[in-house]
């Protein structure tokens, strides 16, 4: 199932945050969505999400979601928002459970999840005795659980220190790699879009349109550190963005 933005645009009351985007997602890719602090970025994955409705243009679900899918379209979100008293089996369970799945159909899902994960020997742990990249990991494959059409993930590493951050993106690559998904990946951080998307989008300061979309051909899996081509597309992505990301300082500086 593709996800299409149709000229969307979005205003809450007199503030205009998005202009006329459209975008497809196309199945088994990585979109990211870049641009400046409070461009729209956030909101625009609540309109993909259908938590809110824009105020022009349409969201369109192309084709059928894939088979045993619960839920089409499941956020990931930067704090996680686990439930601190439920077990990482218990966080996973719940979602199923809101679908009626339960028994061993649930276990079979959860024990698939979590070994994609890498989480297979935590299933009893809480929470809070994980660290934040493990936490954001149960958050990922609570996502996948429900075999989304469309993964609509806000900063997810963005709570991160650097060096969790670096090995979560290669735990992202190896997930995608065995078993590709689709998602809409948010961030500010062009490190994280050079590494994880196939393709970039560069979004202005508010009210947020599309500068440019970088499409990356390099696989995710070949794409190491040191690689020329792609410091040569960060460098680009931050030259789009600085003078954006200015304008967006300074007039954050005047309100
Ligand atoms: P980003 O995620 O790119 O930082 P957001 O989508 O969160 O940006 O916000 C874009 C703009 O819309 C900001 O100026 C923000 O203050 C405003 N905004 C976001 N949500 C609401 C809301 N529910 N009501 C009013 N203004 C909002
Ligand atoms: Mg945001």
């Amino acid at each position: 199932m593709d996800i299409r933005l149709d000229a969307i645009s979005h205003s809450y009351g007199d503030t205009e945050v998005l202009r006329d985007i459209s975008l497809d997602i196309p199945t088994g890719k990585i979109v990211c969505l870049v641009g400046p602090s409070g461009c729209g970025k956030s909101t625009l994955l609540r309109l993909l999400g259908g938590l809110e409705r824009p105020s022009a243009g349409r969201v369109l679900q192309l084709g059928s979601p894939p088979e045993g899918c619960l839920n089409p379209l499941t956020y990931v979100f930067q704090d996680f928002a686990l439930l601190p008293w439920r077990s990482v089996h218990g966080n996973i369970s719940l979602v199923l459970e809101d679908h009626g799945i339960k028994g061993a159909r649930a276990n079979d899902i959860i024990a698939d999840v979590l070994a994609r994960t890498k989480l297979s020997d935590f299933k009893n742990a809480l929470p809070r005795q994980l660290s934040g990249g493990m936490k954001q990991r149960v958050a990922i494959a609570r996502a996948l659980a429900v075999k989304p059409a469309v993964m609509l993930m806000d900063e997810p590493l963005s709570a991160l220190d650097s060096q969790t951050r670096e090995l979560l993106m290669d735990d992202l690559v190896t997930l995608w790699t065995r078993q590709p998904f689709t998602a809409c990946y948010v961030t500010h951080n062009l490190a994280e879009a050079v590494r994880l998307g196939h393709q970039i989008v560069v979004l202005s300061r508010r009210p947020g349109q599309i500068r440019e979309v970088v499409e990356i051909e390099t696989p995710l899996a070949a794409r190491g550190h040191g690689d020329a081509e792609l410091e040569r597309t960060q460098k680009h992505l931050w030259d789009l963005m600085r003078e954006e990301a200015r304008a967006a300082d300074e007039e954050l500086l005047d309100v």
